[in-house]
């Protein structure tokens, strides 16, 4: 169902509560003080603020930061990416140290048009998670319009992604929403062939929905990460020390048969006999012998993979080769993530997504030669699952 876009609404003057997911690393510096050490979803979110700002209207942001437990936590404030958002903007933005009650609405009431104002952390509060109707309520009497622009935390229906655009008149999607969803669309439902997909991380549990959904569209589906060795394990080839997810076995067994070819699985593997970054190193063909571990997909999987990737109209990368924390099995990783880079340049659609997949192709240098990276991890994978992201459903029909 298409839903009303920020951009077709007259905002001048109006109060405009928006979602973001302002969900970012912080750490603390050598005076103590925190401040935001990727500002990736921030810089993320620009766009919806600044067409609210260029509009005249007022923008009242809302995020979670990490896990409070529904009671203020000062670790998990906001406060610091307040400072770090004035600094992208090059404007002020007023921090106001709690979510709603008198003094929000006071503050609210005495902003100016172009204003910006970030609220504290919703999770210190017990009714976000618990979608409570009185604290949406409370939410929604703030706002003239409001607008959902937390695609990371759009597959969760909390009092401040979900709940609240119930009780409003307009509820919109942001510009950041608008594009994630616009892209993954393109891909659940038309992706131009060949179509192909590429899952790592660490456990197939997680995985499992996706590549089932995934099934009914790719024409390859390259598997990587431990989650490999789930998959060899399950057909009788000997994965040694390697990570397995025992309880995962008859599911990985029956997702290879209706599969058929199109599951593609390491050809070989870098191999270390411990967890370590120093560890002495080989590549393992096929079977991995006991006492050694595989740790990330080894040369000849890599070149596979890249025949395959280069010759795609439309990918989607979600999850990492391999342990690509550790430099010694971050190769196959950083070689997925150039391949991307140059299908993009031959004409192909590209998607990433998931935390470890962004990181690493940021890490490479190469995020702004793919499609689109996208913020949400969980979200991205629910959606790619074909499961309604209820932050979305909520937004109010075109
Ligand atoms: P996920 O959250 O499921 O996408 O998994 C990401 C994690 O999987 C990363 O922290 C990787 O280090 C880890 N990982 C990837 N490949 C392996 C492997 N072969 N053995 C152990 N951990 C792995």
């Amino acid at each position: 169902m298409p839903k009303v876009s920020i951009d077709s609404l007259e905002l001048n003057g109006r109060r405009v509560l928006v979602r973001v997911d302002f969900n970012v690393p912080v750490a603390t510096d050598e005076n103590g003080e925190r401040f935001v050490s990727d500002d990736t979803r921030i810089r993320a979110a620009l766009p919806t603020i600044r067409r609210i700002t260029e509009a005249g209207g007022r923008a009242v942001l809302l995020s979670h930061l990490g896990r409070p437990n529904g009671k203020p936590d000062p670790a998990l404030s906001l406060a610091p990416v307040a400072k770090h958002l004035a600094s992208l903007l090059a404007s002020p933005v007023r921090f106001v140290p709690c979510t709603v009650g008198p003094e929000v609405i006071s503050v609210i009431r005495d902003m100016a048009p172009g204003d910006v104002v970030l609220l504290e952390n919703t999770r210190f509060l017990p009714g976000e998670k618990e979608n409570d109707r009185g604290l949406s309520a409370q939410l929604a009497e703030m706002a003239d319009v409001y607008v959902n622009d937390a695609f990371g935390t759009a597959h969760r229906a909390h009092a401040s992604t979900e709940g609240v655009a119930h009780l409003v008149q307009t509820a919109a999607m942001g510009k950041l929403m608008e594009i994630e969803i616009s892209f993954l669309s393109r891909i659940l439902d038309s992706p131009e062939t060949p179509f192909v997909a590429i899952i790592g991380g660490a456990k197939v549990s997680d995985k499992i929905g996706i590549v089932e959904r995934l099934l009914d569209s790719v024409d390859a589906l390259l598997i990587g990460g431990a989650m490999s060795y789930t998959f060899m394990k399950s057909i009788g080839v000997g994965t040694g020390d390697s990570m397995v997810e025992n309880e995962c076995l008859k599911a990985a067994a029956d997702l290879l048969t209706r599969a058929g070819d199109r599951i593609r699985l390491p050809v070989d593997h870098v191999v270390a006999t411990s967890f370590d970054n120093e560890a002495q190193i080989r590549i393992a063909s096929g079977v991995i012998p006991d006492a050694e571990m595989g740790l990330d997909i080894g040369p000849a999987t890599v070149e596979a993979y890249r025949t395959v990737i280069l010759g795609a109209k439309t990918l989607v990368w979600n999850g990492p080769m391999g342990v690509f924390e550790m430099p010694s099995f971050a190769s196959g990783t950083i070689a997925i993530a150039r391949a991307m880079a140059e299908a993009t340049e031959r004409g192909a659609l590209t998607v990433v997504g998931g935390g470890d997949s962004v990181a690493a192709i940021t890490a490479a240098g190469l995020e702004s030669r793919v499609s689109h990276v996208s913020t949400g991890g969980g979200a991205m994978l629910e959606f790619l699952e074909g499961k309604t992201l209820p932050g979305f459903a909520a937004l109010t029909s075109v």
